[in-house]
């Protein structure tokens, strides 16, 4: 075996740099051992030491064990505590830690090296024997649960049945006596659930402690979480051996948790929660609700003081908000643990913002802190100040925003329910990393224990979710599937609402208002389009859409589908007339009528732009989409025919409707007549189109607002189609403006969303003034999928069995469909120099495939209006990073 290869390394060797071997836990133990600061010393074996673990059976190899033995004496030395001694035991803490932090999902294992004659060595160093039995039945528990897979509730329920015998509210009032009996009776737990004594030798209780948090890497729910956050199945964990310092020692110990800044709301003050005379993971696991760390600075204001000075250290030598385990023993600070802090959206973006304006980091540092999709998630929606909601409890405000939803209090139910479209609230006494599953499949969580760095939260708040924690008024009973809250009584089902941004619980789906951006985001925006080269437009085709994405900074609109104008209720009817007249008459009618409606919706949109530039896209959609269904057609005849009344008329008009809409049937109609096709078989749609947008730009202008009209005709795939349709344009414009004696500027561009037409873009760019990319119908006709139908029927599957990396409908395919769209834009550039390259694709909000843009050099992206202050940040980074590169 490999034994030349570094497998172990004490904390004095570690560093920050070597967190690929060592796991994040590991490299900030060293990065804090060497920065001076109070660390209990220890060593970790890294997580190729874990994968040789899993190659060789799931044993550790004999020359790990050996290194393990050698790197303990240096421990002993460096303690002056002997491992098993009986006189002054050194005790381990065997802790997992991966490269990427995953809270809560793998094993620790505290106290080891406790048997039966060294808790008595720790009961005379510490002259507390209570306190050397309470660590000793801890330890032989977590051995028990975690190295031979006892399950935690045979240790829990023989714990209860003891304190009810000896009448003890709590933990603390169980007597050393009781301790000890409590000792004996899980040591026969384990004799009769795993046929073996509970271990005497303390170094077997370290190798297979080892071996089982090694092992604890491919539990159920650390392969969950990992799927949900794509983390690699084969990084591996770290497995960390550190002495114990204890927060259980009596009341000038402790243990807690500290956030440099508040992970919620981003505020730059000390955050956290601790527990005095506690241990280890009593703080997370939500068992006592912690006291504020506020308190601290009343309760223990000398501890507090230590604290406040480690954390500057650790913010400045780290330039970002930090988590930090702790723990008191006699007074003493010590630091277990410190990583980048999870932290919502709004608190990265406060964060980012005020680090910047402080001087830690730079502009461009903060902006490329912030991942793009946390500026949509404070987007978050929020309670409607109008609504006037009835508050039945408070809890912990532990993840912000609003979410309502059904009443479910199980996790799996959570997810069998949301699975069938419901929306659902997860209530629980508090979450387990087991539930992940239920956490994911909810639109918030409310637990009525727990503090705000209790599991459910942390998770919460990392997925951008609402979450309520240790609100203690509510009393679940789970058998009768209801919870109490005062005299109300909620059951399985009922709707209702959360904040957690308050902390609020109410009663059915309350009211919630659009979210608005905060003074940060919009810094960090402003700082955004400082930094950005892309223009950043919408696609709108109202005049509320328009007006929203205006507000988040929209330089334009890319995209306005003027289809949605025909799909309004009363314009269908119009519509119908239009396509199905049989009869000029009646076709000029029908367009007469259409036309001031248009016009209206383009006046309304250019106000609304003030200015800037508008593409309108022509008619696109098989005008079968404007048509009555077949099917609904052949049952409403059928009806009528088997009707008691005379209804002769009326079947006479289906029977008709039907044979028109037979006759335009196509077997493949987003592959037929529709587009610029459409605009050249009926000609009068697109004409009474252009006349609506030029009217428009005359009456807008008339009103003192600037325009900058840009007709869009899609789907082009030869010059010739464009040619034609555009001299058609031209024509109407130059008509309107006779009329309205005005000379307006305009351009008149294409879609480019079929491969003959980027293979031809030099040919389509002599005659178009711009090109947008409508990389939707790109994707569906280079890779021949169907963008309604591939993704439910196989798509799904080629991602899960890794076939494709993404879904090339929602990221942007840089091998195939970027190839032809980079090749299109440079070749369309060659025969016309002042050429605008847009997308307006669903790709042109997505932050992977902006970067993509950013590099084929086009001009602007559209999006939706929501994703307008997303794509001005991704739009930034791109740039950021390809100066960089
Ligand atoms: C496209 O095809 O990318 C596009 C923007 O047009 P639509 O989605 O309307 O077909
Ligand atoms: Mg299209």
């Amino acid at each position: 075996m490999n034994s030349e290869k570094k497998y172990i390394y004490s904390f004095e060797e570690g560093s920050l740099d070597l967190k690929p071997i060592l796991g994040g836990k590991g490299a900030s133990l060293g990065e804090m051992t060497s920065l001076g600061l109070p660390v209990p010393s220890g060593m970790t074996l890294t997580t190729e030491a874990c994968n040789l673990y899993f190659e060789n059976d799931e044993k550790l190899p004999e020359f790990l064990k050996e290194g393990t033995k050698e790197y303990l004496k240096d421990l002993e030395e460096k303690t002056g505590k002997n491992f098993g001694d009986d006189d002054n035991p050194l005790l381990l803490s065997v802790r997992s830690g991966a490269i990427i932090s995953m809270p809560g999902m793998m094993d620790t294992i505290l106290n080891l090296g406790l048997n039966d004659t060294s808790v008595q060595g720790l009961a005379k160093e510490t002259n507390d024997e209570r306190f050397a039995y309470d660590c000793y039945r801890r330890f032989i528990q977590m051995f028990g649960d975690v190295v031979l897979g006892i399950e935690g509730y045979k240790f829990g329920r023989t714990l209860d049945i003891l304190k009810e015998e000896v009448d003890a509210d709590s933990d603390l009032d169980l007597t050393t006596e009781n301790l000890k009996e409590l000792v004996d009776q899980y040591k026969n737990i384990i004799k009769d659930e795993a046929g073996v004594d509970f271990p005497q030798d303390p170094m077997e209780q370290l190798i297979t402690a080892i071996e089982a948090v090694f092992g604890s890497w491919n539990n159920n729910r650390a392969i969950v979480y990992r799927d949900a956050h794509d983390i690699a199945h084969d990084l591996g964990t770290a497995v960390n051996i550190q002495t114990m310092v204890f927060g259980n020692m009596g009341d000038n110990c402790g243990t807690g948790v500290v956030f440099t800044r508040d992970p919620s709301t981003g505020t730059n003050e000390l955050y956290g929660e601790y527990l005095l005379n506690a241990q280890g993971e009593d703080v997370v696991a939500g068992i006592r609700t912690p006291q504020s760390i506020q308190t601290l600075k009343e309760e223990k204001p000398g501890v507090f003081d230590q604290l406040v000075e480690v954390t500057e250290t650790l913010e400045e030598h780290y330039q970002d908000m930090q988590d930090i385990e702790f723990t008191i023993e006699n007074g003493q600070l010590y630091l277990l643990q410190t990583r980048t802090g999870k932290r919502t959206a709004k608190a990265a973006i406060k964060i980012a913002a005020d680090m910047a304006d402080e001087g830690l980091i730079d502009k461009e540092e903060s902006l490329l802190r912030i991942d793009p999709e946390h500026i949509e998630k404070v987007l978050h929606k929020q309670i409607d100040p109008e609504a006037d909601p009835e508050v039945i409890a408070k809890g912990l405000p532990a993840s912000p925003g609003a979410a309502a939803g059904k009443v479910i209090f199980s996790a799996d139910e959570a997810e069998k329910i949301s699975e069938q479209g419901e929306k659902v609230v997860l209530v629980s006494l508090e979450t387990t990393p087991e539930d992940i599953g239920g956490v994911i499949a909810s639109q918030g969580v409310l637990t009525t224990r727990g503090g705000m760095t209790s599991h459910a939260a942390v998770v919460a708040r990392g997925m951008g979710k609402p979450c309520v924690c240790g609100c203690e008024e509510i009393k679940i009973d789970f058998e009768a599937e209801e919870f109490l809250v005062g005299n109300r009584r909620i059951t399985k089902g009922d709707h209702i609402t959360i904040n957690g941004g308050t902390g609020e619980v109410m009663i059915g789906n309350v009211e919630m208002t659009e979210p608005r951006l905060s003074v940060e985001s919009r810094k960090i925006l402003k700082w955004a389009n400082e930094a950005k080269e892309l223009g950043i437009r919408t696609n709108a085709d109202n005049g509320p859409d328009a007006k929203k994405a205006f507000e988040f900074g929209a330089e334009g609109i890319g995209l306005c589908r003027t289809e949605h104008m025909f799909m309004a209720a009363n314009r269908v009817p119009l519509v119908q007339q239009l396509i199905l007249s049989e009869s000029e008459v009646e076709k000029e009618e029908a367009l007469t009528e259409l036309e001031p409606m248009q016009r209206s919706d383009f006046e309304e949109i250019f106000t609304e732009m003030k200015g800037k530039p508008v593409t309108v896209r022509l008619l696109d959609p098989p005008l079968h989409e404007f048509l009555p269904d077949i099917v609904e057609l052949v049952e409403e005849i059928t009806e009528l025919k088997y009707a008691e009344e005379d209804n002769k008329e009326e079947l006479n008009k289906k029977q008709k409707l039907l044979r028109k809409v037979k006759e335009m049937n196509e077997s493949n109609p987003m592959l037929g007549l529709r587009g610029c096709r459409l605009g050249i078989i009926v000609p009068e749609i697109y004409e009474m189109q252009v006349r609506a947008i030029f009217k428009a730009v005359v009456n807008v202008i008339k009103e003192g607002v600037e325009v900058q009209p840009e007709i869009m005709l899609p789907l082009v795939t030869h010059v010739n189609e464009f040619k034609r349709l555009r001299k058609r344009v031209d024509k109407v414009a130059e008509e309107i403006m006779v009329e309205a004696d005005i000379e307006l500027d305009y351009k008149v561009g294409t879609m480019i969303e079929l491969p003959r037409a980027c293979m031809t873009a030099d040919e389509i760019a002599e005659e178009a003034d711009f090109f947008s990319f409508g990389t939707n119908d790109l994707t569906q006709t280079t890779f021949g999928f169907s963008r309604d139908d591939s993704e439910s029927k196989f798509l799904h599957h080629y991602l899960e069995e890794g076939i494709l990396e993404d879904n090339p409908f929602v990221s942007l395919d840089p091998n195939g469909v970027g190839k032809l769209v980079r090749m299109a834009t440079d070749s369309g550039r060659q025969t016309n120099n002042d050429l605008k390259v847009g997308i307006c694709g669903e790709h042109g909000g997505e932050p992977k495939s902006i970067a993509l843009c950013q590099e084929y050099g086009l001009d602007y992206v559209s999006c939706s209006p929501y994703r307008v202050p997303v794509a001005r940040l991704a739009a930034a980074q791109a740039k950021i990073k390809s100066d960089r590169e």
